[in-house]
């Protein structure tokens, strides 16, 4: 960032949070070529501006809420914290908004979504999968389970029908 006193652009980051519920992050400089203090706000455009394509074809916002109650959801009583839900979902953001800046396909989202959890908690993949991947049959699902728990031993809840 160029210093507004001395024009260097040349400063360190003592502060940031984010103010306007989200869509904006403040932060606090410090030149280091004068030592003067400024702000800065950086607007979230991305998440503002993506469009979710629904499988009905309408579109809504694009709304971190939605992916994190799902995978709540999916990782209820399963040894996953918080602060890994919300790591996912930087990491799926990423990803979403490099990839796309105006519309989203629903699935895609679900898609990345479950592609990440495969690798954080397995019971919880295969109920997030369960709902957003649309398996076309049973057979279909059953193949999807078989090929995450191959080679691992079941995890605790599986083979008693819980998941289902
Ligand atoms: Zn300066």
């Amino acid at each position: 960032m160029r210093c507004p006193y001395c024009s260097q652009d040349n400063d360190k980051v003592i502060d940031s949070r984010s103010t306007e519920g989200g869509l904006a992050i403040r932060r606090r400089r410090e030149c280091l070529g004068c030592g003067k203090r400024f702000t800065t706000y950086e607007h979230v455009e991305a998440t503002t501006r993506l469009n979710v394509v629904k499988r009905d074809g309408s579109r809504v916002p694009y709304q971190r809420e939605r992916i994190l109650a799902g995978l709540e959801k999916a990782c209820f009583k399963r040894p996953v914290t918080a602060e890994q839900l919300n790591h996912l979902v930087e990491e799926v953001e990423e990803a979403l908004f490099k990839r796309y800046d105006r519309e989203v396909e629903s699935s895609e989202i679900g898609r990345v979504v479950a592609e990440r959890l495969k690798s954080l908690d397995q019971v919880a993949y295969v109920r997030f999968a369960s709902v957003y991947k649309q398996f076309r049959d049973l057979d279909d699902f059953l193949d999807e389970v078989r090929d995450v728990l191959e080679g691992t031993p079941p995890p605790e809840g599986l083979g008693q029908g819980k998941l289902f």
